[in-house]
């Protein structure tokens, strides 16, 4: 069809004239679009308004697409075709949107069908006002001619389109003041998945759960001093009920989850101050909330990130003494079945959620391979991580629908769309099916060999990791039991839990990774005093060889452990030749005492080094000659390559496991290993990425260590690969100097 592009243009002055009849802004917007599309003969015209303050562009207006997510798709400043149009301040042109590995999809929004698209960047002068896209069903749709005219067109309805931006963001302003409930239109949200599965169940925030306890005190019943002392012993039954529960699901991490609350409830100064506050005539259920409170403003005052876990415990432990004595129940703070809306969450928090029976969490802060997220997984807990402020105001009750496999997060869903996701997730789980896709031995369709190995976080893991017949365990991160505890756990209790670890694999090689803590896995016990920035600081193997006591604990529990069996020893976050030797140094020591002491223990276990900091890149050919194996861990050397924080959404766009400096850096270690002959494997997210695949085997890798669950989609897409093309195909990513190529290429594979 022929394009009218001079009536388009002079229609578009008619159109700014009605501005002013228009019956709102959105509407103004929509018709502008209906327009577009009548004289560009496409099917859909969109219009994005880009907002400062969120950085974000948000759907304002459509023809062709679904109406119902006007308001609720929204993209960062970079982030997919539309977003990079406005960040690049430049028109983006496809034939065949898909192929771009910009392209973003968003389900529900319907542009699976359209081919062609050309988002044009609304600006004026240098204010950013937002983008508008035309799209059709046919390829190679748009000639340069149509780009010019858009663009021009753009250009004329820049200023209209920012009047009428000022004016939606007003009434959007007024009506925020009218119901404070922010999040009641908030519909559908595109994060990131954390942890993969899907949860149905109603939303709790956090925080808000967290300090309700007034309304306890709103009760007509009348209660005495003995009703105090009964829901005291309640809540004491009911604190160690849990406790044991947890102690057979979670052997390993769970030590001592609920005794501080335990330990708090028995207190005299808790109990006893309140029991005379009720002699003193308070009403008993108040008596309580204002000795709550008191320990909260006490735990408060005090600068200790342990004391912050501490008060999310006594409140707890109050909130349950509340409900055992009215018989009230809050809502807010069982998490059972529950879908959690969190700004923030530290490992332990995770935990106690999983222990509470929690359905699905949703994270606020974070990054995908943050170690909250790594956690999820191993609880299998769908995690989406969302910047989305608007998520901590959804009213707690409201029905949420995470789909932690697309990232996205469905508030009041349909029914329809609750079907399909859960339907798809009911394949995705079928057992038979996955372990139907696990070989015997994982080879490439010719014939090469590759072991393919389970990261385990918790022993829980271990199931999965067996039933999906791993070779061995690549990666044992050893800091979980760590983590949760009131203090370093000792060699006896390392020992017990990483002889555990051994037995649950026999004959496979297991690899111990020693302590990696500091960074987002912070020991509630240990006052590290404020560090500016954790990731750079006293972290991982820093923290073992300042605190030889700790590591010399944990090593001779490893070697222990490991005797009889196939076991290695990997340090992390090494950065030099004499970190590295150091470390090993204390191994022999351990070992030298373990013999004189007359302990089985295993002799000279293979003892390697990860790879994370670009420091070690450098000095890979000695490093190489030291150690017996490398691990690269992906996930850290990124961060640390790219100075990208891991868990930052807000940066999240920057993580590009794909840029050249990584993909390079990655060929460096596996040129090393080859040279000195010492195994290579990865051990980092990328191991999982199957689109990574083919070019982890193209630079001579043949090892690679994952969370279980990723196992037979990699078996599956390591069948399919033939080494000889993935090898040619490497080569020339590698020769590439932009991120867009070579995230391109490695989309082809
Ligand atoms: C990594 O950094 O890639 C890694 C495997 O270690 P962690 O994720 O535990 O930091
Ligand atoms: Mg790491």
């Amino acid at each position: 069809m022929k394009r009218d592009h001079a009536k388009l243009i002079c229609d578009v002055g008619e159109l700014t004239g009605l501005f002013h009849d228009a019956p709102g802004m959105e509407d103004f917007l929509r018709k502008i679009t209906a327009m577009i599309t009548r004289h560009m003969a496409c099917e859909v015209c969109s219009i994005y308004l880009y907002y400062q303050d969120s950085r974000e562009l948000v759907l304002k207006a459509t023809t062709g697409l679904n109406p119902s997510c006007v308001g609720h798709v929204r993209m960062r400043l970079g982030e997919g075709l539309t977003g990079q149009a406005l960040k690049e301040r430049r028109p983006i042109c496809e034939g065949r949107a898909k192929d771009n590995p910009h392209f973003r999809y968003f389900p529900g929004i319907g542009e699976e069908k359209f081919e062609s698209f050309l988002a044009v960047p609304i600006l004026r002068g240098t204010v950013e006002i937002g983008v508008m896209v035309i799209q059709s069903e046919k390829k190679n749709y748009f000639t340069p001619e149509d780009i010019q005219i858009f663009r021009a067109v753009t250009s004329q309805l820049a200023a209209t389109i920012e009047t009428a931006r000022l004016l939606i963001t007003l009434n959007d302003k007024e009506r925020q003041k009218r119901a404070p409930a922010v999040a009641a239109d908030l519909k559908f949200v595109k994060g990131r998945s954390g942890a993969e599965g899907v949860a149905l169940g109603n939303a709790v925030v956090v925080d808000e759960a967290m300090t309700d306890l007034q309304r306890f005190t709103q009760t007509s019943h009348t209660h005495t001093e003995d009703d105090f002392h009964k829901a005291v012993q309640a809540t004491e039954a009911q604190l160690e009920d849990l406790q044991e529960q947890v102690e057979t699901t979670l052997f390993d991490v769970a030590a001592l989850i609920f005794t501080a609350q335990i330990l708090m409830l028995k207190d005299k100064g808790f109990s006893d101050v309140i029991a005379a506050q009720i002699r003193h005539g308070v009403d008993p259920p108040q008596a309580v909330v204002s000795v709550v409170q008191e320990y909260v403003r006490k735990f408060a005052s005090i600068n200790d990130s342990y004391l912050r876990e501490k008060i999310y415990d006594v409140k707890d432990m109050g909130r349950r003494v509340l409900e055992n004595m009215t018989g009230l129940k809050d809502p807010h703070a069982d998490f059972e079945g529950r879908i959690v809306i969190a700004r923030e969450l530290f490992p332990s928090d995770v935990l106690k959620l999983f222990s509470q029976k929690v359905k699905g969490i949703i994270l606020l802060n974070g990054g995908v391979t943050s170690h909250v997220a790594i956690l999820s997984r191993s609880l299998n807990i769908p995690l989406v991580i969302a910047d989305e402020p608007g998520l901590l105001a959804v009213p707690g009750g409201t029905r949420v629908l995470l789909d932690a496999v697309m990232g996205t997060i469905h508030i009041n869903p349909d029914e329809d769309t609750v079907r399909k996701v859960l339907d798809r997730e009911d394949l995705n789980k079928d057992l038979d099916r996955l372990k139907r896709l696990i070989r015997e031995h994982p080879k490439t369709k010719d014939g090469v060999a590759v072991k393919l190995m389970a990261n385990i976080n918790l022993l829980g893991d271990l199931k999965a990791a067996n039933e999906f017949k791993a070779d061995g365990i690549g990666l044992y991160r050893t800091e979980f039991p760590f983590l949760i505890r009131s203090n370093f756990p000792l060699e006896e209790e390392q020992y017990l839990i990483y002889r555990r670890l051994v037995q649950g694999m026999p004959g496979k090689e297991i690899t111990f990774r020693t302590l990696d803590i500091g960074g987002d896995k912070i020991l509630l016990h240990y006052n590290y005093g404020r560090e500016e920035n954790p990731f750079l600081g006293l972290r991982s193997i820093r923290f073992s060889l300042k605190h030889k006591d700790v590591f010399i604990q944990q090593i001779r529990a490893i070697l222990r452990a490991g005797h009889g069996h196939d076991m290695r020893v990997l340090f992390p976050m090494i950065s030099s030749v004499d970190e590295f030797l150091e470390a090993k140094g204390i191994v022999q020591e351990c070992a030298h005492d373990l013999a004189k002491e007359g302990i089985k223990y295993i002799k000279d276990p293979p003892i390697g080094t990860m790879i994370e900091l670009p420091s070690v890149i450098e000095i890979i050919d000695e490093l190489a000659q030291e150690a017996d194996f490398l691990s690269i861990g992906t996930n850290d050397l990124i961060q640390y390559l790219l100075a990208v924080d891991r868990n930052n959404e807000k940066v999240a766009d920057l993580y590009m496991p794909y840029h050249p400096a990584v993909l390079r850096a990655l060929k460096k270690v596996a040129d090393a290993g080859l040279k000195y002959g010492k195994d290579v494997s990865v051990c980092g997210d990328m191991a999982h990425s199957v689109q990574f695949l083919p070019f982890l085997l193209g630079i001579g890798l043949r090892r690679f260590s994952m969370d279980a669950r990723y196992l037979p989609s990699v078996h599956e897409k390591l069948s399919t690969i033939v080494l000889a093309e993935a090898e040619i195909k490497t080569r020339e990513i590698l020769q590439q100097s932009k991120a867009v190529r070579t995230a391109q290429l490695l989309d082809d594979f």
